[in-house]
């Protein structure tokens, strides 16, 4: 018995108007060797237990069938550390000198891909005289064909961290191995976890052993239920976890992934963890990308991944979806607009008008 507040129950059992008083007694002690609290809340035709304390879902489904149990309710979410009941803030990450998960808008931008130590240099530049602070660039590509552009691997791992020496720009960078989440963990400042990878639970796992932010990135056909599980394997060492939206598979066509904004919605609602969109790989064509990321904006999102590069029409990958410098600045001026609509502050960047025609 206990009295603490129905508020922190994890589960109720429903009692059998008719339940005798050998079955509560028999199920109150059921629950008791499994050292959770209970408390009984006698109603007018059925009684209700309240259990408190961490249960399985296996404990769940074997107290269905207890003799005079009628229903079972469980009220524990299962993502016990990503959830936000009981958690009085959110958590917020610092990027620079912005906190993601904060009233910043955190815009992290930059190239499909590492293709080069030159191109790197060049975007980390063009990024810089903007005014961003992080730049994204793949130096291990997940791509569906193996002919095409790989990446630099482990090499552009030390080119990033040559590139971030050199400008001051903080680097973020995608993993799809475990052998290099060590070294990727040193040599950048945020490690990404693809859409492919969602569920790679091994690579989850190593991603707990390190404390650098990591950004995972939802599966295409994967459920926000199971995404906020897949944050759970990097949560139980590493608290640095940044949520991505990035589309899902739907029947739609006219574009490449279907960005779900409510998705975005949901996982504000659910998780304290910062929430970003990447409008790139859900448009898959650059003139989508501005109106997505608005909408990301709008919905709730915490910050942005946006492909740029400084020239899309020779990139190695992602071109299609890629914006222009000019463009990307455009972007920006928009999002600081949208941005002050819902609270966001925005970085101070070189406003597009500042540009020659
Ligand atoms: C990426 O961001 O470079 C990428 C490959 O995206 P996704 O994992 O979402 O397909
Ligand atoms: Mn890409």
């Amino acid at each position: 018995m206990t009295k603490r507040s129905p508020d922190f129950a994890t589960m109720v059992l429903i009692l059998h108007p008719w339940a005798t008083r050998q079955e509560i007694d028999h199920l109150t002690q059921l629950i008791e060797e499994k050292a959770l609290e209970w408390a009984l809340h006698p109603g007018e035709v059925r009684n209700q237990i309240h259990v408190f304390g961490n249960l399985s879902q296996e404990t769940e489904a074997s107290w269905r069938t207890q003799p005079g149990v009628q229903q079972v309710y469980g009220l524990a979410k299962p993502y016990k550390l990503a959830n936000k009941t009981h958690r009085k803030s959110n958590t917020r990450i610092p990027i620079g000198s912005q906190q993601l998960g904060s009233e910043d808008l955190v815009v992290i931008g930059g190239p499909c891909a590492l293709e080069s130590e030159e191109q790197g240099t060049t975007a980390a530049l063009m990024l810089r005289d903007i005014g961003l602070e992080i730049m994204r660039a793949s130096a291990f590509k997940p791509r569906t064909s193996p002919y095409s552009f790989q990446g630099l691997g482990v090499d552009g791992l030390h080119i990033l961290s040559r590139i971030r020496q050199r400008t001051g720009m903080l680097v973020e960078t995608e993993v799809m191995d475990v052998r290099d989440v060590e070294i990727a963990a040193e040599l950048v400042d945020v490690v990404r976890i693809g859409a492919r990878n969602m569920q790679n639970f091994d690579l989850l796992k190593e991603m707990a052993r390190v404390q650098t932010p990591v950004i995972l990135k939802r599966g295409a056909s994967n459920t926000i239920r199971e995404f906020l599980l897949a944050t759970e394997y990097i949560l139980q060492g590493n608290p640095n976890v940044i949520l991505c939206e990035r589309g899902i598979r739907s029947f739609e066509t006219a574009y490449r992934n279907t960005l779900d904004v409510g998705a975005i919605a949901v996982l504000k609602q659910e998780t304290h963890l910062p929430v970003i969109a990447d409008p790139s790989h859900a448009a898959g064509n650059k003139t989508l990308v501005p109106a997505l990321s608005l909408a990301a904006v709008a919905a709730g999102a915490d910050g942005l991944i946006v492909e740029v590069h400084p020239n899309p029409a020779v990139a190695l990958s992602d071109g299609d979806q890629s914006l222009y410098p000019h463009q990307f600045m455009n972007l920006m001026d928009d999002l600081r607009k949208v941005g002050a609509a819902v609270g966001r502050r925005v970085l101070r960047h070189r406003p597009a008008r500042s540009l020659s025609r």
